[in-house]
Parts: structure tokens; sequence; C-alpha cells
């Protein structure tokens, strides 16, 4: 908890002038051994000829200078900016998104309401086999159903939308968001055949405030990301306006020239924020993050060395990245052929609604290709992560029904590798590469969509808010964009790292956590889009680490001997040439348990199997150290 009173305005100027006085002793030191000797004796001799006298001191000047310092003060700490008197609080819950990268979802919650910010999904670990995507677990959504007024939208990618169509089976409420975004789910929805659901949207204008139940006044505020239609929110309750930055960087040149709206953020922050909540996914990144508009000479540059075809893949959701790569392919007299499912759709979209216009006579089909001259050729392509079911994989294998690998080819990768992909994008580029093409890398052919230090600092200048909670990011990002909240004037107990599932509860006065709600993920199957459930994916990871054990067996009854010898198939676990000595070893444990078990539990098939189970188990941990899946099949005759 961070209590809150007087105490900010001077701690606050503290941690502003602190440097100035660093600053100030440092030249005073750094002259002393260059420059004292020689000068030092002649500024003696000239202070004792010409001694000046003070000079009177202008004290209608020097009131001006206390009067700037006073404004400073007021201009600088957001305290006194707020509603002291007000007991109105805001409860924030991040239920994904913190102590991860992906799967946003937030709960703004009042006494009587509640809104979702974003419902995004990530990716599993290498070790969920079969899992294709996750989705958060809505365990909290349902328990606060009934308060929940709408859901908030502030950008298009996967990982802040990629979760709607799950919840919206479930459960639904009023949709609000920019265009793009609204297209992107309606297509989703389709999908998951829940296109009735398209009822819920409510398509919204930038900088108009709207206000959504009783309790929310909202305003989205554009901001420049690797998605066109990028958002910042202002939310306003009765405790205040907290501003959710959503994922941005400072993009001074947007491709569109639609920069981000620094005036808006500016004039809250001058009316007063009680909170930020800022994207930390580059705290890390001292260089401030290149403009998009960069990569357009660079993407000039590889494609004019091109000798035969260029193959382009890209996040297909970056639309400003496919437009540029376009643009060049026009310039060098090539036809654009589409290849990927995602990347046709956010082409198509994108184009639908005027957010880049092309003719269409530049586009051709894939089984077109083959009939033009390579020069002539640009195809751009999902499959920039290496992904096996993506167009770029399948065509590096020579699997693609109208793309064939040449070596003349060209391909760029202009993206990055989103951690835990780097070996699929490896495995690729051998494949490519064994296929004869070549792979433009060039640093310059991708930049970050992300804020780095710098823009994170003016951010947090910008809005100047009294509470800081760095997001989006795992506990290092944040842990880093909170020493940079500290460097810009929050004071420390301001800062709060949350993780996901902690309830935060923010009035003017103060912000503490109350109480801790149940996250989690849902195991999502691609393939039909349905839950697996989580001891599905427990079980295969115990197969895929340590093998499975069946074991058959005949009982009598009255003797309480086997009948036969116990069939005993594994996988997994044992060498073939050996699963005869270990058939007998486990027929020796069942023997030497069936002698040793307990009165009455040959009558209870469930129990005998449950201990034979427990007995195996033992058995093969202290001779191999691993934990099978286990499965005694025992009939008693
Ligand atoms: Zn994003």
């Amino acid at each position: 908890m961070a209590e809150e009173n007087q105490g900010t305005s001077e701690s606050r100027s503290q941690t502003e002038n602190k440097p100035q006085t660093n600053n100030n002793k440092k030249p005073n030191q750094n002259r002393k051994p260059n420059q004292n000797r020689k000068p030092n004796n002649n500024k003696s001799k000239s202070k004792n000829r010409y001694r000046r006298q003070p000079t009177p001191v202008d004290e209608n000047l020097k009131s001006f200078v206390q009067k700037n310092q006073d404004g400073h003060k007021k201009r600088l700490n957001p305290h006194y900016k707020l509603d002291l008197n007000s007991n109105a609080k805001i409860r924030i819950t991040p239920l994904g998104g913190l102590g991860e990268i992906g799967g946003n979802i937030t709960v703004f919650e009042t006494e009587k309401e509640a809104i979702l910010v974003d419902v995004g999904m990530s990716f599993p670990d290498e070790d969920m086999h079969g899992v294709d995507i996750l989705v958060p677990d809505f365990s909290y959504i349902r328990e606060i159903r009934k308060k929940i007024v709408a859901v908030i939208i502030t950008h298009a990618h996967e990982d802040h939308i990629g979760a709607m169509p799950y919840l919206y089976k479930e459960m639904q409420f009023p949709i609000y968001a920019t265009p793009l975004p609204l297209a992107m789910i309606g297509n989703k929805f389709d999908e998951h055949h829940i296109k009735e659901a398209r009822r819920h949207f409510n398509p919204i204008e930038k900088r108009k405030i709207y206000q959504i139940g009783e309790d929310f006044e909202i305003e989205w505020m554009h901001m420049t990301h690797s998605i066109i239609d990028s958002s910042s929110l202002a939310i306003t309750t009765k405790a205040g306006t907290v501003i959710h930055t959503g994922d941005f960087k400072i993009d001074h040149t947007p491709v569109d020239g639609y920069t981000a709206d620094l005036h808006r953020l500016a004039y809250y922050g001058d009316k007063g924020v009680l909170c930020l909540l800022s994207d930390s996914t580059n705290s890390y990144n001292p260089l401030p993050t290149p403009s998009e508009l960069s990569v357009g000479p660079a993407l000039d540059r590889v494609f004019a060395k091109a000798e035969g075809r260029i193959l382009l893949s890209t996040f297909s959701s970056n639309i400003h990245r496919v437009y540029q790569a376009i643009q060049y392919g026009i310039k060098y007299g090539r036809k654009v052929c589409v290849i990927g499912r995602s990347m046709e759709r956010n082409i198509e979209i994108a184009m639908q609604y005027d957010y880049i216009k092309f003719p269409k006579n530049i586009f051709i089909e894939a089984d077109e290709v083959s009939q033009m001259n390579d020069k002539e050729v640009l195809i751009v392509t999902t499959g920039s992560q290496g992904e096996p079911s993506s167009a770029l994989f399948r065509m590096s294998i020579g699997e693609h029904r109208h793309i064939k690998i040449k070596p003349t080819d060209l391909i760029v990768l202009s993206s990055r590798a989103i951690p835990g992909n780097e070996g699929s994008i490896s495995g690729m580029l051998n494949h490519l590469q064994k296929a004869g093409a070549r792979v433009a890398s060039d640093k310059d052919i991708h930049v970050s969509g992300h804020a780095s230090i710098e823009e994170q600092k003016l951010m947090l200048r910008l809005t100047n808010p009294k509470f800081f909670l760095p997001v989006h990011g795992e506990y290092n990002h944040v842990m880093r964009h909170k020493e940079t909240g500290i460097m810009c004037g929050v004071p420390e107990r301001n800062i709060l790292l949350m993780t996901d599932g902690e309830q935060i509860e923010i009035a003017p006065k103060f912000m503490r956590k109350v109480k801790t709600v149940k996250t989690g993920k849902t195991y999502i199957d691609n393939q039909n889009n349905h839950q697996i459930e989580d001891d599905i994916v427990l079980d295969r990871q115990k197969l895929a680490s340590d093998g499975i054990v069946m074991i058959v067996a005949q009982i009598d009854g009255q003797t309480s001997k086997m009948l036969a010898k116990p069939r005993v198939t594994t996988f997994g676990i044992v060498a073939d040439r050996q699963d005869k000595y270990f058939a007998k070893e486990m027929e020796d444990v069942l023997e030497h348990f069936l002698i040793h078990m307990k009165e009455g539990l040959i009558s209870n098939t469930r129990a005998l199997e449950n201990d034979l189970r427990q007995i195996v188990r033992k058995h093969i941990y202290r001779k191999m150290k691993k934990y099978p899946l286990i499965v005694p099949n025992v009939f008693v005759h």
C-alpha cells in the first residue's frame, strides 16, 4: 500500500533537484586538475587588484524566480490536480499479460460496474503438446459478469483480440473499438460461427469522449504501433483519469502521417492523471525505436539487388510494412502475389476500409506466378516465424502447390523472432538455403513497434501520473520500466509491479493491493477451435518426457495368484531389445505385490489397480528416476 500525503510535493521536487546538484558538482571537480595552477595565480592577483563590489540583488527579479519555481512545482506535481476529497476508487485487475508476453486482458472496476480492456491470446510453451493457442482463464469474468458493461479494445493484435471468440461463445457484452480492430474481430466471429456476435459492435471516433455504463467515460487517443489504428485510452471515473497506453511507440514520421496524439495525452497530463499503465515491452532498449518509414529505404536497397523473384515475409498484421514492401515492388516493375490466409485477409480488410490504396491490377494469383518473368514477381507471404503450417515454410520444403524455391530467389524476412521461435526460423532458413535461395537479413529491414526508454520517458512526462503501473511484459521488463518511472519523477512508493490476478485499488489518496483472483490459461486446439482439458495436456507432457507402461494381468480371485504371465507393454521407457527383461521385472513386482497385498483388496479391482500403480511407480522411479504414465488392467476371475 502506498499512502499519499503532502509529502509528495517535497519528495518529488527532491527527485527533480538531485540530478542538477550532481551536475553542478562534476564540472568543478573536472576543472581543478586541468586548469588550476597557472590561471589560479593570475586570478588571485587580479582579485586583489580589481576587487568587485557585489552586484545589488533586484528583489523584483528574485521574486519572479520564486514564482517560476512555484509554477514548476505546481505543474510537475500531479497530487494537487486530483480531487483529494473524493472517496471514489477504481480497481484494476490484470487477468493476463503480466509475467508473460501476450494474453492481454485487464479488468477496470468501480463499485457497480466493470469494463474489460482487450481480450487477447498467447502462444504455448514447447512442452504443451498439441496446444496451438492459450486463452486466459475467464473465471473472474464469470464471477463479475453482471457488472461488466463493455469490452474496450486498444488495437487489433492477436495478443489483444485473439481470445474474443472464446469469450463471446460463452458470454457477450457491447464491444467498443476503432474500425480496424472491429473488422478483424468480426472475421474471427465469422470463423467461429458466431456471426451474430457482430451486433455488439460499437465503432468509435478518436478524440471523442464516450459515456460507457454510468461510471466510465472513455476516450480513444491515436497511437503509433506495428499495426494501424491503434489507441491509448483515457478512462475517467469518479476517482480520476487512468491512462492506458495500449501498445505504442512514438513514431514522428508514420507511413500514413497520422502521428501519435501527444496533444491529448498532454491535455490529460495537464489536467491531472490518477494513474498510468504503460507498455513495458522494450523497457531495456536505450536507443529510440526507429520510425516505420525508415524500413522503406532499407527494403529499397535490398530489392534493388534482387536478380530473380523476391519473397517477402513479415507479420501479416503489419499493414504498413506490407504496404511499403508492395510500393517498392511496384517501383521495380514487379507484380504482387499475396500468399497465406492471414496475409490475404488483412490486406483485403486494409484495402476495403481505405487504410491503404493500390490499383487492383498490380495483384496476381499464385497460379500465375510461373508464367511471369522472375524479375517481375514479388511474393508477399506469411511464415516469418517459421511456422510449419505457413506458406513460406511449405515453400521451403517443396510442398507448396504453386511456388517452388529457385536458386535465384531472394527471401526477405522483415521481422524479428518472437522469443521461442528461433529454432523453427533457423530450421526454415536451412531449408530455403538448401534449395539455393539467398536470404536477406539486413538489420534495418525491421523495426520494433514498441517504445524504448526515451519514449517511455516521454509518455511518463506527458501524462505526469500520480501512480504508475508498468504493464505488458515479463517481470524483468516491468521492473526496468519502474526505474524509468522513478527517474521521471514518480515516487517509488507510487509504483506497483502487478502480476496476473492481483487486484489493485486506486483512489486519489492511495494505491494498494486488495486481493488475488483466479487466473490461468485454457488450452486450445486450433484444428477444431476447442478447449483441451488441463489433464490431457499434463498426460501428454508425461508421455513425452517419461513414457507409458501398460500392464494387463489375470488373477485368480480365490488364490490371489496370477492365472497367466502378465502382458506388459511400454513406450518411451526401455529399448525394444530390453522389453522381455522389463516384462519379467514387472511380473516379479506383481507377484510380490499379490503376496503382500492387504486382505480384501482382491474384491475391489479399482483399489487393487491403484495400489499396483503406486508400487510400480515406486519401483520404476527407484530404477530409472522416471515417472511414466502407468496403466494397470487387472481382471479377477
Ligand atoms: Zn500490439
